[in-house]
């Protein structure tokens, strides 16, 4: 923590963490380090042992890099950060450190396409196995622990079908059993969840959705708890996967306003989404943060809030109206990368990412993402959409 922000609020730490202007001729943001080489000014300093947060070769960081890893760590209530050039290799690089040949692996089943992938397709050559698990398993994970089980991997909820999971109940039955617990708080953010508080040991992000906040770059970051660290910071060393400072740049510009985005986006989304619910059209809304959503107990127990991400299970309908209905929307983007301020709408298919349990909607699964759109004109353009979903059969 670089000024004392102990005990600050959270909307003061995302607005002073990593900052240090006179370092930099009394520029409040941290400037971009374009740098590969890094010049030692003597033979003897070129020798001598740098610490972490010396600069010495461009893919180690600069303080554009120590910035943002800064404010990361601060709001999330971890102890160190650090960062990747994807959300997906923020995943890759934090599960790695912790499995071996021979070990195993317990993954919730509505987890991010691609993080499955990278279990089911990756880790096998290596001789690292996954079962994946219900999310509504709680404590009763402990009966899927193996003797070489060495990380429970999770995602609440999870960015399709927006499950919860019990993490403290999770985290005590793995931790018994000497697992590392990783989750993927993306959804949430450190501002909506704080997974150290929670059990976890370490908490992956696509920063690429609401730390950039303006779909305009990707970027990935893995906060890690003081026993954590280590092992993650030596893998990311390893494997070399350095975020590019210009993507960090943006990532840290988009991040100091990270606190009034969301608010507004969970303001937005429980309006949008309360307003769903009531339409003929739709089955059920997957959200949280609605007193109907299976998950709202555990939501409310362990989350401060919710962001802009939900899921629309419609009535049955087939693939004219789906097309009508996508095809009317004007205001909303049919795009995957979510989190910047806009508002976007997508077909989702969760089914054939799932093994432990079945996902048997009564109908098609949209993903709405509510973006800082006044959501009255949000709603006429979804009204819009299913006025065009009526007119073909
Ligand atoms: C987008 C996303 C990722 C991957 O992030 P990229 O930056 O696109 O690689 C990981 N987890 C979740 C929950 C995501 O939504």
């Amino acid at each position: 923590m670089s000024k004392n922000l102990k005990g600050k609020q959270p909307e003061t730490v995302l607005t002073h963490s990593g900052r240090d202007p006179l370092a930099h001729f009394g520029a409040v943001n941290t400037p971009v380090f374009r740098a590969s080489t890094i010049l030692a000014p003597s033979y003897a300093d070129r020798k001598r042992e740098k610490g972490e947060r010396e600069p010495r070769y461009g893919r180690r960081g600069t303080p554009t890099t120590f910035t943002l890893e800064d404010v990361l760590a601060d709001i999330e209530g971890g102890d160190q950060c650090v960062l990747c050039p994807s959300g997906l290799s923020a995943v890759t690089t934090a599960i790695l450190p912790f499995v071996s040949q021979g070990d195993h692996i317990l993954m919730a089943d509505c987890v991010y396409g691609p993080a499955r992938n990278f279990t089911t397709k990756f880790l096998p050559r290596y001789g690292v196995e996954t079962t994946f698990f219900d999310p509504a398993v709680g404590g009763g994970i402990a009966s899927l622990i193996q003797d070489n089980t060495k990380v429970v991997y999770l995602e609440a909820p999870g960015s399709q079908t927006f499950e919860m999971q019990d993490m403290p109940a999770i985290a005590a039955a793995a931790h018994a059993r000497g697992c590392i617990v990783i989750t993927d708080n993306t959804w949430a953010t450190g501002l909506f969840f704080k997974p150290f508080a929670h059990g976890c040991d370490v908490s992956v992000h696509a920063a690429t959705k609401y730390i950039v906040g303006h779909s305009d770059a990707m970027l990935g970051a893995i906060t890690c708890t003081e026993a954590t660290y280590g092992p993650i910071r030596e893998m990311w060393s390893l494997l070399g996967v350095a975020a590019a400072p210009d993507d960090v740049y943006l990532a840290t510009r988009g991040v100091r306003t990270m606190q009034v985005r969301l608010e507004q986006h969970q303001k937005n989304a429980t309006e949008v989404a309360k307003w769903l619910q009531g339409r003929a059209e739709v089955a059920r809304v997957l959200y949280p943060a609605l007193e109907s959503d299976p998950g709202h107990a555990l939501w409310k127990r362990d989350f401060t809030g919710a962001s802009g991400l939900f899921g629309v299970v419609l009535q049955p309908a087939n693939e004219a109206q789906l097309e009508a209905f996508f095809d009317a929307l004007e205001l909303f983007g049919m795009g995957s990368s979510w989190g910047g301020y806009e508002s976007l709408a997508i077909p989702a298919d969760p089914g054939g990412n799932r093994t432990a349990t079945k996902w048997a909607p009564e109908g098609p699964l949209i993903r709405l993402h509510i973006g800082l759109e006044n959501p009255a004109d949000l709603m006429a353009d979804l009204d819009a959409g299913f006025a065009a979903m009526k007119t073909v059969g």
